[in-house]
């Protein structure tokens, strides 16, 4: 058992100064005292000074690497499982990306129980970019209904060059072949969408939400930040009840083409008053990051980190005034209750024993507890 004494606690809502029992690997209970509770077994951790938040959860992760799009040299390596834990990071969803031919689901898979073996709590997409979607069984939909760990498709791409330039009604039959597969499966099935720079943007999603009852939820579009027209027709797409999710991972050299900082693109929609459970940000972790010049010239590569996903939130709360509460749901309850995470994302009595405690002044990461095992214990 553990102990955590006089945290400010952030469920991510803000519940005061709280003790926190963990026993294994759940949250057993959440008191203004609990010290009658322990033993000379119990490990007590006081927290004061420093606030209690649920693990983060990065809902996009190369976890075996990613890219290529620059020769072979420019495939990017695979997530070490220090580089979350190291970044407060407890929960990852892995996928491919535009390299399903030297880069296999059967490989994601097998990374994906690995991290989780090593204490990390880890889930992965079947399919990639393209379409005819890859598959481990014969379809997306068998993969979700009877392989535990794939939770939805993705990244299936729309409006990039790289993308298989799927018809509306190819879009409709794979998010329904996830949805079907999910409720059979009591999972959510989510259509993860990489959205790349092409001015088509969202218009695909939208054109199947109008086309069927499959309801906009089943989507989950990412990179919204990328360019400044994507992010306004984001912030419509939200208001029709879309989810957004923003990537944190990026380069100066990016960020001067045009693309805005996950953190400023939170803040942003939230003063368009778009509810915070729309709105997400993940790593991109060990994607690449490559910058072409005017005549699609490689000119750098650099690769995304996970730990930018904890860097975002501080920018948000430091440098964008977002509170603190909603900062923490985007990369806490906001992507598990989207993809229907249910023990995950929040502290709350039954729920996993993933807590992060972080300096109340400078939020930096202090101690990273995954399943009830200390991960990251940061000294002073
Ligand atoms: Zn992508």
């Amino acid at each position: 058992m553990k102990l955590i004494r006089n945290a400010q606690v952030y469920s991510p809502t803000s519940l005061g100064i709280k003790d926190v029992l963990i026993a294994a690997n759940k949250i057993i209970a959440i008191e203004d005292d609990l010290s009658h509770m322990t033993n000379e077994l119990t490990e007590v951790i006081d927290a004061s000074g420093q606030i209690l938040t649920p693990g983060f959860v990065d809902s996009l992760v190369h976890i075996t690497g990613g890219g290529g799009e620059g020769g072979y040299a420019t495939r990017t390596p695979e997530m070490h499982v220090d580089e979350a834990f190291i970044g407060g990071v407890t929960t990852v969803i892995g996928a491919l990306g535009t390299d399903a031919e030297t880069r296999s689901l059967e490989n994601l898979l097998a990374k994906t129980y690995g991290l989780e073996e090593q204490g990390l709590s880890a889930y992965c997409y079947t399919g990639s970019y393209h379409f005819p979607m890859v598959s481990i069984t014969e379809s997306v939909k068998r993969d979700i209904m009877l392989i535990e760990k794939f939770i939805g498709v993705g990244e299936v791409a729309i409006a990039d060059h790289r993308s298989s330039q799927m018809s509306v009604a190819e879009m409709a039959r794979v998010a329904s072949e996830a949805r079907v597969g999910g409720m059979l499966a009591g999972k959510k099935g989510i259509v993860s969408i990489h959205v790349g720079d092409e001015p088509a943007k969202l218009s695909k999603l939208t054109r199947v939400v109008e086309q069927t009852d499959i309801p906009i939820s089943q989507f989950y579009p990412t990179h919204i930040n990328r360019n400044k027209a994507l992010l306004e027709a984001g912030f419509d797409y939200a208001k029709q009840g879309g989810n957004l999710d923003f990537t944190t991972s990026t380069t100066e050299q990016i960020i001067e083409q045009g693309e805005t900082p996950a953190a400023k693109a939170l803040a942003m929609a939230l003063a368009e008053g778009i509810d915070i459970s729309q709105l997400t940000m993940s790593s991109d972790g060990n994607a690449s990051l490559p910058t072409f010049d005017e005549h699609g010239q490689l000119i750098e590569l650099e690769v995304g980190r996970v730990s930018s996903l904890h860097q975002s939130m501080v920018d948000a709360v430091l440098v964008h005034q977002v509170p603190l509460a909603l900062a923490l749901a985007s990369i806490t309850k906001s992507p598990a209750n989207i993809l229907s995470l249910m023990q995950k994302g929040q502290i709350k009595v039954g729920n996993d024993a993933d807590v992060n405690l972080l300096d109340a002044t400078t939020l930096a990461i202090k101690h990273v507890i995954a399943k009830g095992q200390s991960v990251t214990v940061i000294e002073s």
